[in-house]
């Protein structure tokens, strides 16, 4: 099968009033991928609890504790950003589980793709710390288990979502098997990002930044995309490509200042698949990060599932 979706359709107890990260998000993924006979037909995979042994290849105990603690304890708020609602670990334990089921369907050729529709978002998750909406990083969660228990070795990272993957990157910056790749608004949150940020020890160069100046359109999003993390993820020849699919930076978004369009993201996807088909067998996995303008996301996520539907 082309692409395979696992989804998590009881989000609702993590939340927190006002907030943008909300169950809502979801939801309007859903009706969104609902509406379209074609996509409604989709396989999908509903998202289980990851096996907790699997946390360990990217987080701290320590770290997963304190979540753990801060949710059944009734909640707590991690930063002025980052609440934990008393369900938020079980359904952050659900995010990483569709994330490792989505590679282990790629890695097993039953799927090309798969694309977790999940949420909270992960890629500001370091392996210690909760912050910016994420509580653990489910994509560098999927990312381990596909390298130290599927046999898979290089996977590049492509970040899309408006916000530096700050966790992701510090996860990986000294790790010459995975690259990370990120365009992103800087001056933003969280302030990282800078294109001199290049990996550490044997980690230096597998590290691609690609800030982007507020107001910039699909015409100079594209242009860093083509000419310098395309070439890049080629170059590293990745056995599995993965994707923080964050849509917050669509023009419509509120949290940011890029000017992507529903249609930048189609293009994305289609180049992101090309690319994979010709380096990694195809294989591609891909986590959904933020995207807060319930709109935009909506459409932007079924023109992404779409594509990959059909390539
Ligand atoms: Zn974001």
């Amino acid at each position: 099968m082309p692409l395979l979706l696992l989804e998590d359709a009881d989000t609702d107890g993590h939340a927190a009033p006002g907030h943008p990260e909300s169950p809502a998000r979801l939801r309007a993924i859903a009706a969104a991928l609902a509406a379209d006979p074609g996509l409604a037909r989709l396989p999908r995979v509903a998202a289980g609890p990851v096996d907790r042994d699997r946390l360990r290849l990217v987080h701290a105990d320590a770290h997963v504790a304190r979540v753990e603690a801060a949710s059944r304890g009734g909640g707590a708020w991690f930063d002025p950003d980052t609440y934990c609602a008393p369900a938020s670990f079980d359904i952050a334990l659900r995010a990483c589980g569709a994330g490792t089921a989505g590679v282990e369907a790629v890695v097993a050729g039953r799927a090309r793709a798969a694309f977790a529709l999940v949420r909270p978002p992960g890629h500001h998750a370091t392996a210690t710390a909760a912050m910016g909406f994420c509580l653990l990083n489910t994509l560098a969660v999927a990312v381990r288990v596909a390298q130290r228990e599927l046999g898979v070795g290089r996977v590049a990272v492509v970040d899309i979502d408006v916000h530096h993957g700050n966790g992701t990157q510090e996860i990986f910056y000294d790790d010459p098997s995975v690259l990370y790749t990120s365009l992103h608004q800087l001056p933003h949150y969280p302030g990282t990002g800078r294109a001199g940020e290049t990996g550490r020890g044997r980690g230096v160069g597998t590290t691609l930044n690609c800030p982007l100046s507020p107001g910039t359109g699909p015409a100079g999003w594209l242009a860093a995309f083509e000419d310098r993390v395309l070439p890049a993820v080629r170059g590293f020849r990745p056995e599995l490509l993965a994707v923080s699919a964050g849509y917050d930076a669509h023009a419509a978004d509120p949290l940011a200042d890029l000017r992507l369009t529903t249609d930048t993201y189609r293009t994305i996807a289609t180049r992101l698949a090309q690319v994979a088909g010709e380096t990694a067998l195809g294989r591609m996995l891909w986590v959904l990060e933020g995207g807060y303008d319930l709109a935009a996301l909506a459409d932007s996520v079924a023109a992404t599932v779409r594509v990959l539907a059909a390539a």
